[in-house]
């Protein structure tokens, strides 16, 4: 398979250029060639498979010309090491909960995958990989644990002083091995910059193998198609159609969710739901696409401006805007919304993060507009990881999951930075 940048169709590149750069050098992001369609024998025995049974149909059908069926297994099981529940909130609404992996948010499947298709796609490089990451929490957690022990690569992440909350830099400051974390003086953006400048400056890149681990990487972001397939064979089959609400910022998940329609499953429609980082739902709505900056919210993983996935959301519907329209809606949410929401369902008996809740809410409106549904809203982290709105939102005292709680216990090991990215270069140069 190759894949084509959403810039330049006629930009092709091998999966492992793909994955090792991914971005395409005009900043496109890059797509499969062509997506392929699983069979309606398949899609009817859903139902009967495990969760990894159709992780490697699924993943097979896509990579099947790069990888051997041994590879396929082996990096599926690796993804694979936890559950995905399909939990019923209320009838005929249903939370898929994401978070049961090492870091407890979603990213934890794309970035064990993305980390695994590394190594199977390096080994015949003599070259250590060096992934730069910067980070304001969630992203930098999921990649250091996915990646932490991972032969032949070592990540390198950055993030800004004081400005994520301890939980998520414990779980990457505590690792060790082959994850280092640099405390920027500066702000995300900074941190961001650093990593770009470096990814561009022709030095570095000739003594260095770099690469990123962001969510536009196609080894992050196709893994997520997956559990959508296994949500899907887990609902109540009632001749209901099916919609997904998908709380989204970069609008990496829910464009996983599209590839997965467009292999073949019957998803009706789709639900982008935000806070009030509202350029997508804006757009749905009859608005020009229009990136802005980034407004802080409680659903702060969602605190994106201009949502660097969008173009995937285009190119899966043909880059018909028409389509994109009718296929999908948007519905946006401040944050006493999001609050409400919380203690709403609470009081049903679940407990909703601030970004679950999004989701949640966005697709109640949806089903309350369009009858004859049933729906699944992706719960994309723990509560736990969200503690302190959480707890404030609901007014109870959360009690952290074991492995949460054990990252707290860990010590915290970090080098710091000046924001400068002389000194950044510094620091690479000096690594062997
Ligand atoms: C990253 C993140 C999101 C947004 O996902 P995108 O793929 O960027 O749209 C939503 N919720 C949580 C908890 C996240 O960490």
């Amino acid at each position: 398979m190759k894949f084509y940048s959403t810039n330049n169709p006629l930009y092709q590149v091998s999966l492992a250029e793909a994955v090792i750069k991914g971005l395409a050098p005009d900043q496109g992001l890059y797509m499969p060639e062509r997506i392929p369609t699983l069979s309606n024998e398949f899609i009817e025995k859903l139902p009967d498979l495990s969760f990894r049974e159709i992780g490697y149909e699924v993943i097979g059908a896509i990579f099947s010309e790069d990888l051997t069926k041994e590879e396929i297994h082996e990096l599926v099981d690796h993804t694979l090491t936890f559950d995905a529940p399909l939990v019923k909130v209320e009838e005929d609404v249903f939370s898929l909960e994401l978070f049961h992996g090492p870091t407890l948010a979603f990213k934890d499947f794309g970035a064990r995958f993305c980390s695994k298709l590394m190594s199977l796609l390096l080994t015949d490089s003599e070259k250590k990989v060096r992934v730069l990451v910067a980070t304001s929490g969630d992203t930098g957690s999921a990649v250091a644990n996915g990646f932490l022990g991972v032969e032949g690569v070592e990540v390198i992440i950055l993030f800004p002083k004081g400005k994520v909350s301890e939980l998520q830099e414990k779980q990457f400051t505590t690792l060790g091995k082959n994850i280092t974390a640099l405390e920027v003086d500066g702000v995300f953006d900074d941190c961001q910059t650093m990593v770009k400048q470096a990814f561009l400056d022709q030095e570095l890149n000739e003594k260095l193998l770099l690469t990123s681990a962001n969510s536009i990487n196609i080894a992050r972001w196709i893994p997520q198609a997956l559990y959508y397939f296994y949500a899907y064979s887990r609902l109540p089959k009632n001749g209901k159609k099916v919609a997904f609400a998908v709380p989204s910022g970069n609008f990496g998940n829910i464009a996983a969710g599209i590839l997965a329609q467009r292999m073949g499953l019957p998803i009706e429609h789709f639900v982008a739901a935000t806070n009030v980082n509202k350029v997508v739902p804006d757009f749905l709505r009859g608005a020009e696409f229009k990136a802005m900056a980034s407004i802080p919210t409680i659903s702060n993983s969602m605190d994106v401006g201009n949502p660097s996935n969008f173009p995937r959301l285009l190119a899966l519907y043909g880059n018909s805007e028409e389509t994109l329209k009718e296929q999908v809606s948007g519905y946006f949410y401040t944050d006493s919304e999001t609050v409400d929401v919380m203690q709403e369902v609470k009081k049903e008996g679940y407990t909703l993060d601030p970004h679950g809740a999004v989701g949640y809410k966005g697709l109640k409106d949806f089903m309350s507009e369009n009858p004859g549904y049933q729906g699944v809203f992706l719960e994309t982290a723990h509560p736990g990881k969200f503690r302190e709105t959480v707890e404030k939102a609901l007014d109870l005292k959360l009690t952290l999951p074991e492995r949460l709680a054990a990252f707290m216990e860990g010590k915290k090991k970090v080098e710091s930075l000046e924001n400068d990215f002389i000194e950044f270069k510094e620091y690479l140069k000096c690594l062997d």
